[in-house]
């Protein structure tokens, strides 16, 4: 329990080994130093954190499950699917997050040279700075390292103008799709989260996902307006989902978000600790 007695878990947020800025083990000393008593590290298409925050978490007594957040593709839009509680050395789960290393280096290249083309080059080497992970590198270290050559002034503006879909460097690579996932994380024996539903791009997606076979919706989450978290904590209630939250912390490169700004109960995290 925290100072006021409740308990609180952020079951989002990412690290070094995606786009993260804090390393899994200066995660698990900010979510203690938080007043989180759980966590979940989700980082994009990779569970390499895991392996790392654990053993410092279990010393320092905050509860930690396993955690991902995989790209997804469905009719050629992005969604963002959580899993949690899979088992750590799950061989599947490996393999889907090896599939993504691949798709990833691919459509980096892609993106580069598009970025070549517009009189910005960026070489493979200049992006590993901005990460501990080559395999998960992705949109977001493009973007710090154009800010690093002058090409832009910030995130946001290297999003708006190059990098953000159907912008002029965008490239979606390979799509691995929503059903896949979802099938992988359950044979992976964790369960298959909705996340950030609220940014979702259009009613038909919305509709396509709720009728797929997953385990709950994040219905908690830092900038979800109030009218949503009541509109998605509906839907999960009416199809018997878990009602998952977390903060999709970043470290520096998201600096309004802050750890442990959404959050799960022990009831909540008890389920997904105990699969
Ligand atoms: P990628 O996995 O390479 O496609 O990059 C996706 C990640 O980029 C997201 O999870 C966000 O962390 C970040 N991102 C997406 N859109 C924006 C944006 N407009 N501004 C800043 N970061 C963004
Ligand atoms: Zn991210
Ligand atoms: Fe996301
Ligand atoms: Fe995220």
């Amino acid at each position: 329990m925290n100072e006021n007695g409740t308990f609180r878990a952020d079951l989002h947020c990412h690290s070094t080994y995606s786009d993260g800025t804090f390393t899994p083990h200066e995660l698990v000393k900010h979510a203690l130093n938080s007043g989180l008593n759980g966590l979940a590290i989700t980082d994009h298409d990779n569970v390499d954190a895991y392996g790392c925050a654990k053993p410092l978490a279990d010393a320092l007594g905050l509860m930690m499950i396993t955690g991902v957040e995989f790209s997804a593709v469905h009719k050629g839009s992005s969604v963002h699917i959580l899993g949690y509680g899979f088992k750590a050395d799950s061989i599947c789960i490996r393999e889907l997050c090896s599939k993504h290393a691949e798709r990833r280096l691919e459509r980096n290249a892609a993106i580069l040279h598009n970025l070549e083309k517009l009189g910005m080059p960026l070489l493979q080497e200049d992006l590993k700075e901005f990460s501990s992970n080559e395999s998960t590198l992705g949109r977001p270290h493009i973007a710090q390292a154009m800010i690093k050559k002058g090409y832009v002034l910030t995130l946001q503006e290297a999003f708006k103008n190059y990098l953000g879909e159907g912008q002029a460097a965008f490239e979606r690579g390979d799509s691995i799709s929503v059903e896949e996932t979802i099938q992988v994380i359950h044979k992976g024996g964790g369960v298959a989260v909705i996340a950030h539903p609220h940014l979702l791009k259009n009613q038909h997606l919305e509709h396509d996902l709720l009728e797929m076979p997953f385990d709950g919706i994040e219905a908690y989450y830092s900038s979800m307006p109030c009218y949503q978290h009541q509109r998605w904590i509906k839907i999960a209630k009416k199809k018997h989902w878990l009602i998952t939250g977390g903060s999709d912390f970043h470290g520096a490169i998201k600096p309004a978000i802050s750890l442990g700004c959404s959050w799960v109960p022990y009831e909540t995290f008890c389920i997904l600790s105990s699969l």
